[in-house]
């Protein structure tokens, strides 16, 4: 069978057709916390859930890659670039609804999880501070299941609202619909969340602030600064990635631009002339020492795009 090559000039022409708010090969770096990669080959902003249903009836996604992107600090885009559409949320998606009554928070998918955090703790809603160090969006923090300081997404999640790029149909679905596990959700690569409904609960702003001053003083303390995506590895059951890459002697060890923190062994950290090659081959050469030295296979948390082995992971 012959399968027609993947024509992204056609596919950006029909969205600009269609309205969207469409660019050529926009630079990956622009959109993720490692600041490096290739073109985005299709990106696609949209504001507004018609503009995610417009999107749905406009693209085949079965015969085109897609990348939902929030903050892009779980992504590695290959130098490559990546060959699909990237979806943007901006406009509708960026509001945050606070009811200091109940505790419940309704934040747009494209809500900083900082400023979720912030946000919350100022308006007197705690048990959300845990989010205030995780650069991430609210979408990113449910497809990943975010979590930190003992809490996880799981734990505030009541419901989300997305859409299926196939179906283009708006969906409500709970938290126990989607499964939720460490750093793991059921939704597929073609849904958009548009926005998730959280728990918090009403507290004194004083105290959530407090809480809040405490874990970005941790942070502080505990994980490096610069260009990087937080862990790279998931922690294997009852053990810790960053010991195990210790224990390998990895820990400080550099390929091109990329290193791996002396402060926390499982951060990964780019300068200004890492390309995106230098932090995979990283990931690759850290993810065979500890293999080598310990028997353990670390897998990826970081999310690989555009690599020919990305499947393989996480
Ligand atoms: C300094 C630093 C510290 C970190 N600390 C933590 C931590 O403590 N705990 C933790 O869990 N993570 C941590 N991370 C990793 C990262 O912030 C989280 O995984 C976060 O949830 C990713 O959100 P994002 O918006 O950046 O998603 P992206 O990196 O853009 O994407 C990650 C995944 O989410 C999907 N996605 C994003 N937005 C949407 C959407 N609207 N709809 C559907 N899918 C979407 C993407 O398709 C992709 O599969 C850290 C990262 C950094 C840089």
């Amino acid at each position: 069978m012959n399968i027609p090559a993947l024509d992204l000039d056609a596919v950006a022409a029909a969205c600009a057709r269609a309205g969207l708010r469409v660019e050529r090969d926009a630079p990956s770096a622009a959109f993720t916390t490692y600041r490096c990669g290739g073109p985005l080959a299709v990106l696609v902003r949209v504001g507004a859930v018609d503009d995610v249903r417009t999107l749905a009836s406009t693209v085949d996604v079965q015969a085109v890659p897609v990348l939902v992107m929030g903050r892009g600090s779980n992504l590695l885009v290959a130098d490559a670039g990546f060959r699909g559409i990237a979806v943007v949320l901006d406009g509708a998606f960026e509001g945050l609804e606070l009811d200091r009554a109940t505790g419940e928070v309704v934040a747009g998918s494209a809500v900083p999880l900082p400023v979720l955090a912030r946000r919350s703790a100022a308006a007197g809603i705690g048990g959300l501070e845990f989010y205030v160090g995780i650069p991430g969006s609210v979408g990113g923090a449910v497809r990943m299941n975010a979590g930190g300081h003992g809490r996880d997404t799981a734990e505030v999640l009541i419901s989300v609202r997305g859409v299926d790029l196939g179906s283009g149909t708006v969906e409500e679905r709970t938290a126990a619909d989607l499964e939720l596990g460490y750093r793991h959700s059921n939704l597929s690569g073609t849904t958009v969340v548009l926005d998730a409904r959280l728990a918090g609960r009403p507290d004194d702003p004083e105290l959530c602030n407090a809480r809040i001053a405490q874990i970005v003083q941790w942070r502080r303390e505990h994980q490096p600064g610069g260009q990087n995506a937080g862990s790279v590895f998931t922690n294997p059951v009852g053990d810790a990635a960053g010991r195990l890459i210790e224990a390998s002697g990895a820990k400080g060890a550099r390929i091109g631009g990329a290193v791996v923190s002396e402060k926390h062994a499982n951060f990964f950290v780019a300068d200004d002339t890492a390309t995106a090659t230098d932090v995979y081959r990283l990931v690759r050469d850290v993810q065979r020492r500890v293999a080598d030295a310990t028997g353990v296979v670390l897998v990826p948390e970081l999310q690989l795009i555009g690599f020919d082995d990305e499947a393989g992971d996480a």
